[in-house]
């Protein structure tokens, strides 16, 4: 899996946003702040209570797509997703190679981070298979991954995860 492009690290994008803690009402600005790499430079973050609310929506939309449990079910939730989207393909070398961004460099950030989500998620579920799409097998925690080992074994959301489940394992083991 080419992990180099920006198609498959806006994936990443997407996946945060599925991951925040919407019980923290100002999520949003704060996620907004932490990713801002993601918007073209002087893209002005402060959001409308309705646009607030459509990157609430977003990240709902995201979560569903990647708890989907049939190709089917993912289609249709990616298309949901898709139609929040307003794709207009630009080239450049801002960080000094050329790739191509998803929206329009002097589009609001709502329509950045939307269309950008959509179709980096798109592209890797068209890519690679809706079933690189998981939900964290570690007890409690419930974030959602993009699988991008080579052999598609990923089960936990981070290393983190991963090493609590065996600790958690290893002393259930030692019980028994
Ligand atoms: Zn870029
Ligand atoms: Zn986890």
């Amino acid at each position: 899996m080419n992990y180099d492009t920006y198609g498959s690290n806006a994936v990443e994008l997407a996946i945060d946003l599925a991951n925040v803690d919407r019980d923290d009402p100002s999520w949003v600005p704060a996620f907004l702040d932490a990713h801002a790499e993601w918007f073209t430079e002087g893209t002005a973050v402060e959001l409308s209570d309705s646009d607030i609310e459509q990157v609430v929506q977003t990240s709902g939309l995201v979560r569903d797509v990647a708890m989907a449990e049939s190709e089917a079910e993912v289609k249709d939730r990616l298309n949901a997703l898709l139609a929040l989207a307003s794709p207009r393909p630009y080239a450049t070398d801002h960080d000094g190679e050329l790739h191509l961004h998803f929206a329009r460099p002097d589009a609001g950030a709502l329509e950045q981070l939307t269309t950008t989500v959509a179709m980096g998620l798109s592209q890797v579920v068209v890519q690679h298979g809706w079933r690189r799409l998981g939900v964290c097998s570690a007890e409690g925690c419930g974030n959602v991954y993009v699988d991008t080992s080579r052999n598609a074994s990923r089960r936990y959301c981070s290393n983190t995860c991963a090493s609590r489940s065996t600790v958690a394992a290893y002393r259930a083991r030692q019980r028994a």
